[in-house]
Protein backbone atom coordinates (compact mmCIF):
# COMPACT_ATOMS: atom_id res chain seq x y z
CA UNK A 1 0.00 0.00 0.00
CA UNK A 2 1.22 3.54 -1.16
CA UNK A 3 1.54 6.72 1.81
CA UNK A 4 2.85 9.92 1.53
CA UNK A 5 4.73 11.78 3.98
CA UNK A 6 4.31 15.37 4.62
CA UNK A 7 7.75 16.03 4.81
CA UNK A 8 10.56 16.14 2.87
CA UNK A 9 13.47 15.43 5.77
CA UNK A 10 15.27 12.02 4.47
CA UNK A 11 16.16 11.16 8.41
CA UNK A 12 12.39 11.29 9.66
CA UNK A 13 10.91 9.56 6.27
CA UNK A 14 13.36 6.81 6.67
CA UNK A 15 12.65 6.07 10.23
CA UNK A 16 8.62 6.12 9.06
CA UNK A 17 9.74 3.76 6.19
CA UNK A 18 11.56 0.89 8.30
CA UNK A 19 8.43 1.05 11.23
CA UNK A 20 5.70 1.31 8.42
CA UNK A 21 6.84 -1.83 6.43
CA UNK A 22 5.37 -3.96 9.06
CA UNK A 23 2.29 -2.45 8.58
CA UNK A 24 2.08 -3.38 5.13
CA UNK A 25 2.97 -0.23 3.68
CA UNK A 26 5.64 -1.17 0.95
CA UNK A 27 5.91 2.36 -0.90
CA UNK A 28 6.81 5.42 1.27
CA UNK A 29 7.11 8.67 0.19
CA UNK A 30 8.33 12.12 0.73
CA UNK A 31 7.02 14.63 -0.80
CA UNK A 32 9.46 15.23 -2.99
CA UNK A 33 9.15 11.94 -4.21
CA UNK A 34 5.50 12.01 -4.81
CA UNK A 35 6.46 15.22 -6.64
CA UNK A 36 3.73 17.18 -4.81
CA UNK A 37 4.44 20.70 -3.49
CA UNK A 38 2.50 20.93 -0.06
CA UNK A 39 3.37 23.78 2.65
CA UNK A 40 0.54 25.10 4.29
CA UNK A 41 0.32 27.54 6.80
CA UNK A 42 0.72 25.80 10.30
CA UNK A 43 -2.37 28.09 12.19
CA UNK A 44 -2.96 25.81 14.95
CA UNK A 45 -2.53 26.09 18.44
CA UNK A 46 -1.82 22.65 19.48
CA UNK A 47 0.47 20.13 18.05
CA UNK A 48 -2.87 18.25 17.17
CA UNK A 49 -3.86 21.28 15.47
CA UNK A 50 -0.80 21.29 13.24
CA UNK A 51 -0.70 18.00 12.11
CA UNK A 52 -4.17 17.31 11.17
CA UNK A 53 -4.12 20.88 8.97
CA UNK A 54 -0.58 19.21 7.28
CA UNK A 55 -2.35 16.07 6.61
CA UNK A 56 -5.82 17.55 5.59
CA UNK A 57 -4.04 19.53 3.35
CA UNK A 58 -1.82 16.69 1.57
CA UNK A 59 -4.91 14.19 1.29
CA UNK A 60 -6.83 17.41 -0.70
CA UNK A 61 -4.10 16.51 -3.66
CA UNK A 62 -3.72 12.45 -3.84
CA UNK A 63 -5.82 9.68 -2.94
CA UNK A 64 -3.43 7.42 -1.12
CA UNK A 65 -2.79 7.26 2.58
CA UNK A 66 -1.36 10.01 3.98
CA UNK A 67 0.95 11.08 7.07
CA UNK A 68 1.97 14.19 8.65
CA UNK A 69 3.74 14.95 12.39
CA UNK A 70 4.13 17.94 14.11
CA UNK A 71 6.53 17.65 17.11
CA UNK A 72 8.46 20.67 19.14
CA UNK A 73 10.07 21.31 22.25
CA UNK A 74 8.49 22.25 25.92
CA UNK A 75 10.02 23.98 28.64
CA UNK A 76 8.13 24.06 31.82
CA UNK A 77 10.10 27.50 33.27
CA UNK A 78 9.29 29.14 29.64
CA UNK A 79 5.26 28.35 29.80
CA UNK A 80 5.43 25.49 27.40
CA UNK A 81 7.27 27.78 25.34
CA UNK A 82 8.80 27.10 22.01
CA UNK A 83 6.15 24.55 21.88
CA UNK A 84 4.47 24.26 18.73
CA UNK A 85 6.41 27.54 18.09
CA UNK A 86 9.52 25.75 17.68
CA UNK A 87 10.46 25.78 14.28
CA UNK A 88 10.38 29.83 13.86
CA UNK A 89 10.48 30.99 17.65
CA UNK A 90 11.08 34.44 18.05
CA UNK A 91 11.97 34.79 14.25
CA UNK A 92 15.74 33.17 15.15
CA UNK A 93 17.16 31.88 12.05
CA UNK A 94 19.23 29.29 13.59
CA UNK A 95 19.07 26.27 15.93
CA UNK A 96 22.27 27.62 17.39
CA UNK A 97 20.70 31.30 18.26
CA UNK A 98 17.29 29.19 19.90
CA UNK A 99 18.96 27.35 21.78
CA UNK A 100 20.83 30.01 23.31
CA UNK A 101 18.51 32.50 23.90
CA UNK A 102 16.52 29.29 25.74
CA UNK A 103 19.78 28.83 27.99
CA UNK A 104 19.98 32.52 28.48
CA UNK A 105 16.34 32.57 29.37
CA UNK A 106 16.96 29.91 31.81
CA UNK A 107 20.02 31.29 33.83
CA UNK A 108 20.00 30.50 37.44
CA UNK A 109 17.01 28.09 37.39
CA UNK A 110 18.14 25.26 38.97
CA UNK A 111 18.03 21.40 37.63
CA UNK A 112 14.37 20.57 39.24
CA UNK A 113 13.20 23.59 37.50
CA UNK A 114 14.72 23.44 34.19
CA UNK A 115 12.76 20.28 33.47
CA UNK A 116 11.18 19.82 29.42
CA UNK A 117 9.74 17.76 27.02
CA UNK A 118 9.99 17.06 23.71
CA UNK A 119 6.49 16.35 21.74
CA UNK A 120 5.27 14.89 18.63
CA UNK A 121 1.85 14.46 17.47
CA UNK A 122 1.46 12.04 14.34
CA UNK A 123 -1.67 12.08 12.34
CA UNK A 124 -3.00 9.95 9.55
CA UNK A 125 -5.47 9.78 7.00
CA UNK A 126 -6.26 5.96 5.36
CA UNK A 127 -7.36 6.87 1.36
CA UNK A 128 -11.45 6.23 2.70
CA UNK A 129 -11.29 9.44 4.50
CA UNK A 130 -10.41 7.06 8.08
CA UNK A 131 -8.33 9.28 10.67
CA UNK A 132 -5.71 7.55 13.56
CA UNK A 133 -3.84 9.90 15.45
CA UNK A 134 -0.98 9.12 18.21
CA UNK A 135 1.34 10.96 20.64
CA UNK A 136 4.69 10.58 22.12
CA UNK A 137 6.38 12.46 24.50
CA UNK A 138 10.26 12.48 25.70
CA UNK A 139 11.21 13.88 29.13
CA UNK A 140 14.47 15.36 29.89
CA UNK A 141 16.00 18.94 31.39
CA UNK A 142 17.98 22.01 29.45
CA UNK A 143 21.33 21.98 29.98
CA UNK A 144 23.56 24.56 30.67
CA UNK A 145 25.15 24.78 27.31
CA UNK A 146 25.33 23.24 24.08
CA UNK A 147 26.45 19.34 24.03
CA UNK A 148 27.08 17.16 21.14
CA UNK A 149 27.27 17.31 17.28
CA UNK A 150 25.16 14.32 16.32
CA UNK A 151 21.60 15.84 16.39
CA UNK A 152 19.66 18.66 15.09
CA UNK A 153 17.35 21.55 16.15
CA UNK A 154 17.37 21.61 20.13
CA UNK A 155 18.96 18.27 20.56
CA UNK A 156 22.38 20.06 21.87
CA UNK A 157 20.52 21.78 24.61
CA UNK A 158 18.24 18.81 25.56
CA UNK A 159 19.22 16.10 28.16
CA UNK A 160 18.40 12.55 28.31
CA UNK A 161 20.26 11.17 32.08
CA UNK A 162 23.55 12.71 31.82
CA UNK A 163 24.10 13.10 27.80
CA UNK A 164 22.25 15.32 25.20
CA UNK A 165 19.71 14.08 22.91
CA UNK A 166 23.37 15.33 20.29
CA UNK A 167 24.99 12.78 22.11
CA UNK A 168 23.25 9.51 21.89
CA UNK A 169 23.05 7.67 18.53
CA UNK A 170 20.37 7.77 16.61
CA UNK A 171 19.29 4.24 17.13
CA UNK A 172 19.24 4.93 21.05
CA UNK A 173 17.63 8.41 20.60
CA UNK A 174 14.66 6.30 18.24
CA UNK A 175 14.01 4.33 21.09
CA UNK A 176 13.26 6.89 23.56
CA UNK A 177 12.57 9.84 21.58
CA UNK A 178 9.22 11.39 21.40
CA UNK A 179 8.77 10.64 17.63
CA UNK A 180 10.14 6.95 17.93
CA UNK A 181 6.90 6.42 21.12
CA UNK A 182 4.55 8.28 18.93
CA UNK A 183 5.38 6.43 16.04
CA UNK A 184 5.41 2.85 17.77
CA UNK A 185 1.93 3.74 18.96
CA UNK A 186 0.72 4.75 15.51
CA UNK A 187 1.93 1.17 14.68
CA UNK A 188 -0.32 -0.54 17.14
CA UNK A 189 -3.24 1.50 16.63
CA UNK A 190 -2.64 0.83 12.28
CA UNK A 191 -2.05 -3.42 13.54
CA UNK A 192 -5.39 -2.96 15.26
P1 LIG B 1 8.46 19.89 12.78
O1 LIG B 1 7.54 19.04 13.59
O2 LIG B 1 9.25 19.07 11.80
O3 LIG B 1 7.79 21.11 12.24
O4 LIG B 1 9.59 20.38 13.81
C1 LIG B 1 9.41 21.47 14.67
C2 LIG B 1 10.71 21.90 15.30
O5 LIG B 1 10.82 21.26 16.57
C3 LIG B 1 11.99 21.55 14.56
O6 LIG B 1 12.35 22.54 13.64
C4 LIG B 1 12.99 21.49 15.69
O7 LIG B 1 13.42 22.78 15.99
C5 LIG B 1 12.16 20.98 16.86
N1 LIG B 1 12.29 19.53 17.02
C6 LIG B 1 11.34 18.59 16.77
N2 LIG B 1 11.82 17.35 17.01
C7 LIG B 1 13.11 17.53 17.42
C8 LIG B 1 14.13 16.61 17.81
O8 LIG B 1 13.99 15.38 17.82
N3 LIG B 1 15.30 17.18 18.16
C9 LIG B 1 15.51 18.52 18.17
N4 LIG B 1 14.61 19.40 17.81
C10 LIG B 1 13.39 18.92 17.43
Amino acid sequence: MKLIIASNNNGKVREYRQLLAECGFDEVLSLKDAGIKCDPDETGTTFEENAAIKAGALRQLCDCAVLADDSGLMVDALGGEPGVYSARWLGLDSDEKKNAEIIRRLEGVEDDKRTARFVCVIHFIYPDGREVTAKGVCEGIIGHKPQGENGFGYDPIFMYGNRSFAEIGADEKNNVSHRGNALRELVMKLKG
